[in-house]
């Protein structure tokens, strides 16, 4: 078994060697590692401990290769896009971390393709400056192709399912297909890339392509610039988070719940809940993963005591989490 659900690993066949695999890695790929990792500078939550081996990939050809390589040797290995979905462990992530930084971006008539590295809000600036319109909501995105569609990421009355024309994926045996967006299962923050079955290793978006319509591009750097602002005015940018930490309830807003239970201001550490945006936790003190997660933990609990609803989490606890998480925790 080299991954388990969402992409975390788990216990491998044999134990992770990891001097082995970076030799693999370089003789086989030709791509270099780095031992011991560490990972929070890779995240926007900026926790969490080492990758036991970080590997970067800046194409989709080395990202394909890499994929193959550790699924061929069933080796324990995750994927990471701008980090700004997840939280990782204090202890860091055992087994390969893959890091994508593929950024190829190519406009064609009405169609825009990216590899799965290409940060949200460089499509949505390339879109623009193309005179094409359907991506402005991914300049609000601080994340990666990749990620926003496993996420089916979305702002601003639009989301990924609403342009997407496919996305090509390696899955759990290397083999890469493309898939329409009406193979993907999307649904609200959800997409069947966060559902792999049990023990399977996930499929990795290597590209995407998008179906966008022309428009006037003052108009379009328009609704950019009022997104902006919009972001400014409501949400506490500049401070280390990961945007929404629970999935609106159906029906309702997690933010309005988490406000309504008095947690605003609500501290673990160096991890607080947002004043402006009770749905968000911030990093503001140099806090640590367990921190955020404790916090997390206990917004969940006040918020099902006090209003009866249960917060299920959005963003992802990847790694090698202690007990009581480890089995399971209160969320997971
Ligand atoms: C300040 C802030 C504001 C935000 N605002 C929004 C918002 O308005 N709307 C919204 O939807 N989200 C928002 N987010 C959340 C986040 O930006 C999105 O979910 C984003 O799509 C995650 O992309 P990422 O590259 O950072 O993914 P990561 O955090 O790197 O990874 C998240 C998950 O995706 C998987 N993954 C990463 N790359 C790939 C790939 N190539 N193929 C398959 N799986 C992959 C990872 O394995 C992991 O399981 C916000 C976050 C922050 C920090």
């Amino acid at each position: 078994m080299s991954a388990g659900p969402g992409g975390r690993p788990t216990a491998a066949a044999e134990p992770f060697d990891a001097a082995r695999v970076a030799a693999d890695l370089q003789r086989r790929v030709g791509v270099r590692t780095e031992r011991d990792a560490p990972l929070a500078p890779h995240t926007t939550m900026r926790v969490g401990g080492p990758a036991d081996l970080l590997l970067t990939v800046h194409n989709a050809f080395e990202l394909r290769a890499a994929l193959r390589f550790a699924r061929a040797r069933g080796i324990p290995h995750l994927v990471l896009g701008r980090g700004s979905d997840v939280v990782v462990a204090d202890a860091g992530v055992r087994g390969l971390v893959i890091l994508v930084r593929a950024d190829g971006l190519d406009v064609a008539g009405e169609r825009v393709t990216a590899e799965a590295g290409v940060q949200m809000a460089r499509i949505a600036t390339r879109s623009q400056g193309a005179g094409l319109t359907g991506l402005e909501f991914a300049l609000a995105i601080p994340g990666s192709i990749g990620g926003a569609v496993w996420a089916n990421a979305g702002a601003h009355d639009g989301e990924i399912a609403g342009v997407l024309a496919w996305a090509d994926v390696v899955g759990p045996d290397g083999m890469e297909t493309r898939l329409a967006a009406s193979d993907l299962a999307f649904g609200y923050r959800d997409s069947r890339l966060k559902h792999p079955a049990p023990g399977v290793p996930p499929d990795i978006v290597v590209a995407a392509a998008f179906g966008l319509a022309s428009d006037e591009p003052a108009a379009i750097r328009a609704r950019l610039e009022e997104i902006k602002a919009w972001r400014r005015a409501h949400q506490p940018l500049g401070i280390p988070s990961a945007g929404s930490v629970f999935r609106n309830p159906p029906g309702d807003s997690a933010g309005r719940l988490i406000d309504a239970a008095g947690l605003k201001g609500r501290r673990v550490g160096g991890a607080v809940v947002s004043e402006r945006h009770a749905n968000w936790i911030l990093n503001d003190q140099k806090g640590t993963a367990t921190d955020v997660r404790m916090l997390a933990d206990l917004v969940a609990a006040t918020v099902r005591d006090r209003l009866g609803v249960d917060l299920v989490p959005e963003v992802e606890f990847l790694g090698d989490w202690p007990e009581p998480w480890a089995s399971g925790g209160l969320d997971r």
